[in-house]
């Protein structure tokens, strides 16, 4: 089943469950640290269309030993950002001035695979459509895990677990990890038709507020715009259900509507819904697994923040998990010390952004975000 040759009979000192950034990270650090590591990937889960990365990124993939690979190729260049938030005016974000260069918009599927690739050259096992189930935790402290791959299924065994399954937290979930859950944003996603031929098209991403949320709008590397509008779960308007009821709220914004002219409406097609509340665990470590990623913190995509944490959890999560396994008594501590101080920044930026717009300060879905931090309710879900 794994795409790489299998190691010795199944037995790893850890098995890292989900292929995105944080786990691909995870698995290219602790392979690099000479550790026996199988990273697999289910693949599911919905298309992540339209993401950006900041240049910062560069920076961390150097240090991860990945190199500028992952971004060489399918991706398009993004110069600056433009927003509309807290006035009708459009304000512009140019990365001209950035010591990174300006940053991308991802082709996410090549991105992830691309560092996959890269976990692999390090010596990573990687097996692709492969979902991770623990089954128990022996009495030595032994992971069984069983892999389900497209056709076929086996046990393995393992040291340690890293959760890098994102937002499902297929690790932590099962074994009681306290989940938070800030606030209910979800994204509805509709992918627009290429332009015509000679019609220029903006290649800036665009964010604009408006009563009940917020739109983005980003072309896509394969001609392709993204448009996403972003509210609570609870104030959806029906009308977002399907494209023709999405696509009349689209035309009543003030510059997203400008911006996404040229792109002629879909095929028939129904919008998508995407999870994207703040959440994060109470701890991002447990008897014997780890979380990283977003299956540790996740974030507002207002704060675009998302993949360079996820790289940098990744990262810092498998070298503390490496020195953990030297006899560093420290380092998990330090690990959650890290991820707390993370959280606490992007808890500080996010009421900051939200905090500019004051226009609709009788809606609630501005007044929920208006609260200030002490207010802040935290949900505790059910593990
Ligand atoms: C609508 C929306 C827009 C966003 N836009 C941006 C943006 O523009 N810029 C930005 O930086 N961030 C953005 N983000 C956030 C970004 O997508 C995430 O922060 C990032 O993908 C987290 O990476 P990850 O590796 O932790 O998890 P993921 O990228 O979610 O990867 C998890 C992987 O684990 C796999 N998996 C799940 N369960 C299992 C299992 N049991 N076994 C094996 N594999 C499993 C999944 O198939 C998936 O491939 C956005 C998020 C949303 C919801």
């Amino acid at each position: 089943m794994p795409d790489s040759p299998t190691g010795d009979a199944g037995r790893y000192e850890v098995v890292v469950a989900g292929g995105g950034p944080a786990g691909a990270a995870a698995a290219l650090t602790l392979a690099r640290a000479g550790r026996t590591v199988l990273l697999a990937d289910s693949g599911t889960g919905p298309p992540k269309l339209g993401q950006a990365l900041p240049s910062a990124a560069r920076v961390l993939l150097h240090d991860l030993g990945a190199g500028e690979q992952p971004l060489t190729a399918g991706h398009m260049t993004c110069y600056a950002n433009l927003s509309s938030w807290g006035s009708t005016t459009l304000g512009r974000t140019d990365f001209i001035n950035d010591p990174n260069g300006p940053g991308w918009h991802l082709d996410r599927k090549r991105f992830d695979r691309c560092l996959r690739q890269a976990a692999r050259a390090a010596g990573a096992q990687v097996a692709e459509r492969t979902i991770v189930r623990p089954r128990t935790r022996q009495p030595d402290g032994r992971w069984a895990v069983a892999l389900r791959g497209p056709a076929s299924q086996r046990l393995v065994q393992c040291d340690w677990l890293v959760d890098a399954s994102g937002r499902s937290q297929a690790i932590a979930s099962p074994h009681r990890a306290g989940r938070r859950r800030t606030d209910r944003l979800i994204a509805t996603c509709l992918e627009l038709a290429p332009a015509p031929t000679g019609r220029a098209t903006e290649t800036s991403s665009l964010v604009e507020s408006t009563a009940d949320g917020w739109w983005y709008t980003a072309p896509l590397p394969n001609g392709r715009r993204l448009v996403a509008y972003f509210t609570d779960a609870d104030l959806a308007a029906p009308a977002l259900r399907d494209a023709p009821g999405f696509l009349r709220l689209m035309r009543n914004t003030r510059h997203i509507a400008v911006r996404t002219h040229a792109h002629p409406a879909p095929a028939p097609v129904l919008p998508r819904r995407a999870p994207a509340h703040s959440s994060h665990l109470d701890q991002p470590t447990g008897e014997g697994w780890i979380a990283v990623g977003d299956a540790a913190s996740a974030f507002d995509p207002i704060s675009s923040q998302g993949i360079l944490t996820a790289l940098y959890t990744g990262m810092t999560g498998a070298a503390a998990l490496h020195a953990h396994l030297d006899g560093d008594t420290g380092a998990l501590d330090a690990y959650r010390t890290n991820v707390a101080a993370l959280l606490a920044a992007y808890r500080r930026n996010h009421h900051a952004v939200y905090a500019l717009e004051h226009r609709w300060h009788d809606r609630p879905f501005w007044q929920r975000r208006h609260a200030t931090l002490a207010q802040h309710t935290t949900r505790k879900e059910s593990a």
